[in-house]
C-alpha cells in the first residue's frame, strides 16, 4: 500500500504544529511519501507566509528530518509558491498557487481572506463584477506553470472558497466557466497536474475538495492528471477527507491518482493508494 500527502503547513508559516509533529503523524498513519510545503516569502505578503528569515530555518529543518526518515518514509521539501512569492534554491518540488492580486502598487488583495473582503475587492476594483474578478484570478492560475515552474497546480479554484455562503457566482454559469476551463486546458497542455485539495472542508468553508466536481470532470476530459492532497494545517488532519477525494476523482473517471517520489510523480492505482484520513 502506498500513502501519500504533499500540501502540509506548519509552525514557521501558518500552521498549529512543527515540522517534527508533522512528519511523525504522517509516519504514525503509515505514509510511505510525505512532503513539507510552506508557504512561500512575498514582498507584500501577511503572516500566513514563512518570513524571509524563517526561509533558510524551514529548508534546514525540513531537510533534517527528511534525513532522519531515511528508510522509513520517503519525505520531500517542497515549497507552496504563491504566484507573486519568491523561489529559493534547491526544492524537491513547487506546488504553484494563487492566493491574491495585486491591483495596486505595495498591496495584494487575498481571494481567501473573507468573503467581506472578497466582495470589497469586487466593488473596488471590478465595478461589482464577480466574473471579472474570477477571470482575473484564473488568468494569473493560467499562467502559474510560466511564472513558478511548478510542478502541480495548488487548489485551482481558490477564488470559490466562501461561495457556498454567498452563492456570489453561479459556478455552473458559462459566464464563469468560459475563463476557468481556459485556465484548465491550458496547464494541462503544459503537462502540469492538479491537486485535489481538501483543507476547506477539513476547515469547514467548503462541503467538498478544490477543484469543484464540474472542473475535476472537465480536467478528466483534457486529460489531466491528479494528486491528493490535504493542505494540512494541523497534524490531526493529515489526510483529511482522502475518502471524498476518491470517490469524487473515481466518479469523475479517474483510475489513479500520483504519488509524488524521487523520479517525480508516479502513477498510482486506486487498490494500491490507501485509503487515509476521516
Ligand atoms: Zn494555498
Ligand atoms: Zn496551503
Amino acid at each position: 500500500m502506498l500513502l501519500g500527502d504533499f500540501h502540509t503547513h506548519s509552525t514557521l508559516d501558518d500552521g498549529k504544529s512543527t515540522l517534527e509533529e508533522m512528519a511523525a503523524a504522517a509516519y504514525a498513519l503509515g505514509m510511505t511519501h510525505f512532503g513539507f510545503s510552506g508557504h512561500s516569502f512575498e514582498e507584500y505578503g501577511q503572516d500566513f507566509c514563512l518570513s524571509k528569515k524563517n526561509v533558510p530555518v524551514y529548508l534546514e529543518t525540513a531537510r533534517k528530518l527528511q534525513a532522519e526518515y531515511r528508510g522509513k518514509m520517503e519525505i520531500f521539501v517542497g515549497l507552496e509558491l504563491d504566484y507573486f512569492g519568491e523561489k529559493p534554491e534547491g526544492l524537491d518540488y513547487a506546488i504553484g498557487s494563487v492566493h491574491g492580486l495585486r491591483l495596486e502598487e505595495g498591496q495584494c488583495r487575498y481571494v481567501d481572506a473573507s468573503a467581506q473582503d472578497s466582495q470589497q475587492t469586487v466593488d473596488q476594483y471590478f465595478g461589482g463584477d464577480w466574473y471579472r474578478y474570477t477571470d482575473a484570478y484564473y488568468d494569473l492560475v493560467a499562467d502559474l506553470p510560466r511564472k513558478t515552474g511548478c510542478q502541480w497546480i495548488g487548489h485551482f479554484d481558490l477564488v470559490t472558497k466562501f461561495n457556498e455562503q454567498v452563492h456570489t457566482i453561479d459556478e455552473d454559469s458559462p459566464r464563469y466557466l468560459r475563463r476557468a476551463l481556459e485556465a484548465l486546458e491550458y496547464v494541462v497542455k503544459q503537462g502540469v497536474p492538479l491537486e485535489i485539495n481538501t483543507g476547506a472542508v477539513a476547515r469547514g468553508y467548503r462541503t467538498t475538495p478544490y477543484p469543484s466536481p464540474i472542473l475535476l470532470r472537465k480536467l478528466k476530459e483534457f486529460g489531466g492528471e491528479i494528486i491528493l492532497n490535504s493542505d494540512c494545517h494541523h497534524a490531526p488532519q493529515l489526510c483529511f477527507g482522502f475518502d471524498q477525494a476518491v470517490e469524487l476523482a473515481r466518479a469523475a473517471g479517474f483510475t489513479h491518482t500520483n504519488l509524488w517520489t524521487r523520479d517525480g510523480l508516479r502513477p498510482v492505482g486506486w487498490d494500491e493508494f490507501r485509503k487515509g484520513g476521516t
